[in-house]
């Protein structure tokens, strides 16, 4: 049976949780963060369930925890993809802090691979050698414009280059009204860059029913699937079932093809209504501000 996600038939969006260990903390990380890993035979599973009936393009991203971490499984999983005939978009995210130079050489000559890079935890010149480079730009809640130093670092590392920027601000935080305003005028400094030519901004639409989280197919390390990468979130069982969709760990795979998720009472549960609210104000901030 082919991997599907609500409301489709065949899943073009693949979230794959390598591990859900990360080796740092950071204060508004969404993840919940746990020492499981996941099994070869699972990465394996689910790359050739996604890729089953000869599909060669979607959206395939690793992630974590840090998934570089598991440096082995992105290698097997990259693999994988190439020998079932995937020739659709990878991303690996990443927080950079493994990211050497092996492992830059090694990315180098996978160009298709697409690093996003937490540039909250990392900004570093050896990662301009990186052929598909976005960096993550998170906006905090507690010092808006913090991000437009971290911007500047971003600038100087990559020489001359416009580097291309995805802009983050910290969803499902409580954003007061004093918070935004100051997200609204960190924004409107990151706008003038991109119109100026000095960055170049890679924020997608929002495709997901939330902010920041995706409704595509997720598998999660311990194997069991999801519909949407919201279960990186949750923390306890109620909501995780409400997304469950099935288990690799069985033989006989079940995804129930439940039609309706409700989003955002699940995003209601894990991290309550105020910051809820939060992040869709930030969200429409966002969205007028650098694109409107
Ligand atoms: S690096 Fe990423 S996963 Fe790790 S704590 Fe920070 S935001 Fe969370």
């Amino acid at each position: 049976m082919p991997l599907v996600s609500a409301g489709e038939t065949r899943a073009v969006r693949l979230t794959l949780i390598l591990t859900r260990r990360c080796q740092k903390r950071c204060p508004e990380c969404p993840v919940a963060v746990r020492a499981v890993d996941m099994a070869p035979a699972i990465l394996k599973k689910a790359i050739s369930l996604f890729t089953a009936a000869g599909r060669r393009t979607g959206a395939v991203k690793f992630f974590g925890g840090e998934p570089l971490l598991r440096f082995d499984l992105v290698k097997s999983g990259l693999s994988w993809l190439a020998s079932y005939g995937y020739d659709g978009a990878v991303e690996v995210g990443t927080n950079g802090v493994l990211l050497d130079a092996p492992k830059i050489r090694y990315f180098s000559r996978r160009p298709r691979v697409q690093i996003n890079l937490n540039s909250s935890v990392n900004v570093n010149r050896r990662f301009s050698a990186l052929p598909n480079l976005v960096w993550n730009l998170l906006i905090p809640s507690g010092d808006p414009l913090s991000a437009l130093r971290v911007l500047a670092r971003i600038k100087t590392v990559s020489g001359g280059a416009s580097p291309r920027v995805n802009v983050l601000p910290a969803y499902y935080r409580p954003w007061g009204a004093a918070g935004l305003v100051l997200l609204g005028k960190t924004l409107k400094r990151i706008r003038e860059m991109s119109d100026a030519g000095e960055i170049r901004l890679e924020n997608a639409a929002r495709r997901g029913p939330v902010p920041l989280f995706n409704s595509g197919f997720t598998v999660d390390a311990d194997g069991r699937c999801y519909y949407g990468n919201l279960i990186l979130a949750v923390k306890t069982d109620d909501p995780a079932k409400a997304l469950l969709a099935g288990d690799l760990n069985l033989r006989e795979i079940s995804l129930a093809g439940r039609a309706r998720v409700d989003y955002p009472a699940i995003a209601v549960k894990i991290f309550g209504v105020k910051a809820v609210a939060g992040g869709f104000a930030a969200d429409k901030l966002a969205g007028r501000v650098l694109w409107e």
